[in-house]
């Protein structure tokens, strides 16, 4: 497995971070972002923004395509993957880069560093490149994301990651000890152990199962349900503890089909345990069984990730963030493309999109959610 391509964040100056975020700004309403309309946005003092693009280009960060109405330039993945790993590397949350150590279903999986050298795991999110076919109803009102959803889907779901995993934290559950987020990654606590899959034997199978059910219970009990609780996303501690992780397709037990989210997680488990281990238990909790004690569900969705941005989390269980169904992946079905903006912007909307971009500089430059002290 692969390296990050990394050596390229030493060489880009703060003008080229306002150039990609300006890109960055401009895909929010355009699948091509005009040249003409980075350059108002990014605004640099003393131009040359039409230059650095093609820089940029070079570097793979950017491309410029040719669309039906206009040219324009896109963010590439490792434009997106640049703009997230400067801010982090800025904020000193993250000083070096090492290997990939997973792939998941969603995302890419690598250890990285902090200046002092302590190892941390970099989650980079990346969603939205499966098809659209599961959206088509609601085309209008997403109309011009199609194409950008990449972006936005991904930040989503690294955004909610991020406000469940430190919610669970701060309740003491076993979960990785969240550092700091920024658009699509999210940095961790690196676990010393592997995914349960990869357990073969364990000497007391029902004291794991036991513990597991405990956390599916005590998870309920605080009004949220894992939604993907299985021996891929509970990792094993070297004393044989579980760790949970993989939080964004998390739900409310208030959620209209959470008792069906419950019940699978539960069978999960069982289902695992016989397989593996051979073990079977008559004991094992119910939907009806949890008591409610929390609001970590309110809590999140209020402070985390809903007040950034407008999601639709209808839209996102329908791609299958929410409810965590593994979708058949590739084919965009051949879908007529989207009328988008005109590029047409007046004054006051591009001085709106000129202090979005000043806003989200600030916010790459700002100190981390979290201390970034190891535990030990
Ligand atoms: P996905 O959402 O793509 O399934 P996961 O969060 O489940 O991604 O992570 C995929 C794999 O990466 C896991 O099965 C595990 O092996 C590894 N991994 C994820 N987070 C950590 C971590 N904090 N420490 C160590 N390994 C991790
Ligand atoms: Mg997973």
């Amino acid at each position: 497995m692969g390296k990050l391509d990394v050596v390229i964040l030493r060489y880009l100056t703060s003008e080229d971070f306002r150039v990609l975020t300006a890109v960055e700004m401009g895909m929010k309403n355009h699948e091509l972002v005009p040249g003409s309309l980075v350059a108002s946005i990014a605004n640099l003092r003393h131009g040359g923004v039409h230059k650095l693009m093609k820089e940029l280009c070079k570097h793979r960060l950017l491309t410029y395509e040719r669309g039906k109405h206009y040219d324009g330039y896109r963010l590439t993945n490792s434009g997106y993957d640049y703009l997230a790993l400067k801010a982090l590397t800025n904020r000193k949350v993250i000083a070096s880069f090492g290997n990939q150590i997973g792939v998941g279903k969603e995302s890419n999986i690598y250890t990285v560093a902090d200046e002092d050298r302590n190892p941390l795991c970099l989650k980079l999110h990346r969603l939205g490149r499966t098809c659209f076919r599961n959206i088509k109803g609601k085309r209008d009102y997403h109309a011009h994301r199609n194409k950008a959803s990449w972006l936005y889907l991904s930040r989503i779901s690294a955004t909610k990651e991020f406000a469940y995993m430190k919610a669970l934290y701060d309740r003491d559950f076993p979960v990785p000890k969240p550092i700091d987020f920024n658009r699509h990654c999210v940095v961790m606590e690196l676990v010393r152990g592997g995914p349960m899959t990869h357990v073969t034997a364990v000497d007391d199978p029902e004291v794991l199962y036991d513990e597991l059910m405990n956390l599916i219970v005590r998870l309920g009990n605080c009004g949220v349900i894992h939604g993907d609780f299985n021996e891929f996303n509970i990792m094993i501690t070297e004393e044989g503890h579980p760790i949970i992780i993989d939080f964004p397709q998390m739900v409310s037990t208030s959620h209209p089909n959470a008792e069906l989210y419950f019940d699978r997680d539960v069978r999960c488990i069982r289902e695992f345990f016989k397989k593996r281990f051979g073990y079977e238990s008559e004991v094992y909790p119910k939907f009806s069984d949890l008591e409610r004690d929390d609001e970590l569900d309110t809590e999140v969705a209020c402070s985390g990730y809903k007040r950034a941005k407008d999601v639709d989390d209808e839209l996102l269980e329908e791609m299958g963030i929410g409810l965590a169904v593994s979708d058949d992946e590739g084919s965009s079905d051949g879908e007529p493309e989207e009328s988008e903006r005109s590029t047409q912007y007046t004054d006051e909307e591009l001085a709106a999109l000129r202090q979005e971009v000043d806003k989200s500089i600030i916010n790459d430059e700002k100190q981390p959610h979290i201390e970034h002290v190891v535990d030990k």
